[in-house]
């Protein structure tokens, strides 16, 4: 797995750019503005190319964009559905200005209507703000802890999402913190395994665009989600040294989400996937010969 942050661009993008290099991430997850309001200052064009240039000189891949919060692509609301399209849609030609491949965004609630009803207007929303934003950057849809009418708490309603997009360009992300929540056991080895083989049945890994590597302040299955430090949670140490170690998702982007309550929570974070990956690494080694094993 290739290893990147979400960092914000509240100090201006130059500064991400060099944080993003100080930090040598593999890949990068981005605000590409205000996360908690509709109104977005317009990008520097200048500024904007400046980052898309630097961004393809350290090689970064994937660098997506999160949506704001506030957006609601399922909102039974007809006004602010139609609000949510118009800024995702905003978003999605920012990402391309940025020289980001996608959007990533949560499905939306569905507040008392049905799953159904939820599923095919998420999809529709998702749709016309593709369409409103022309060619260029994708839109990967996330999953969620689920509950209150959120749709993606389940890698069904994902793959069902998806399959109501055809030939558009759209993935899915995945957190692990946001899996547990909604119920996934992904603690430890074998759990983690188990889980991975789910999400090849129903999305398929290639499909799996991102992944948010996320630990967990509360039980699995309790549609809370509060991100902590990597091993320091609930999913724990035995599911992130999986996923470093896990072949299928060598190529993979994970993406950290963690508190950022010290200055060296970043570093920290990163430093621990790294050692994860690095050990996984000299075991895969020495298993490849067999006369070594056990020393
Ligand atoms: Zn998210
Ligand atoms: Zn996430």
């Amino acid at each position: 797995m290739r290893f990147g942050l979400h960092l914000s661009v509240a100090q201006g993008l130059e500064a991400t750019l060099a944080q993003a290099k100080k930090l040598r991430l593999e890949c990068l997850q981005i605000f590409a503005g205000t996360p908690r309001t509709w109104r977005q200052k317009p990008l520097d064009p200048d500024q904007a190319a400046a980052f898309r240039q630097g961004l393809a000189a350290l090689g970064l891949e994937p660098v997506v964009v999160h949506a704001p919060y506030l957006i609601n692509l399922a909102s039974p609301e007809r006004g602010l559905w139609q609000r949510s399209i118009a800024a995702l849609a905003e978003q999605i030609e920012r990402a391309r200005a940025l020289g980001a491949a996608a959007v990533v965004v949560h499905p939306g609630s569905r507040g008392q209507r049905g799953l159904d009803w939820g599923l095919a207007r998420a999809a529709l929303g998702v749709a016309r703000a593709l369409e409103a934003a022309g060619e260029g950057a994708a839109c990967w849809l996330e999953n969620t802890a689920g509950g209150g009418g959120h749709l993606g708490g389940g890698l069904a309603e994902l793959a069902e999402l998806l399959a109501r997009l055809p030939g558009r360009p759209v993935g899915a992300v995945l957190d692990t913190a946001h899996a547990w929540a909604a119920g996934y056991d992904l603690a430890g080895a074998p759990a983690v395994a188990g889980f991975l083989d789910e999400v090849e049945r129903a999305l398929g890994l290639e499909r799996v665009r991102m992944w948010h590597l996320n630990d967990s302040l509360h039980p699995r299955g309790s549609r809370r989600d509060q991100h902590t430090h990597l091993g320091r949670g609930l999913l724990g140490g035995g599911c992130f040294a999986a996923l470093a170690a896990e072949p299928r998702l060598a190529q993979a982007g994970g993406v950290m989400e963690t508190p950022k309550d010290s200055p060296r929570a970043d570093p920290r974070n990163l430093a621990y996937m790294r050692r994860l990956r690095t050990l996984a690494g000299r075991r895969g080694r020495r298993s490849e010969k067999p006369w070594l094993a056990g020393s």
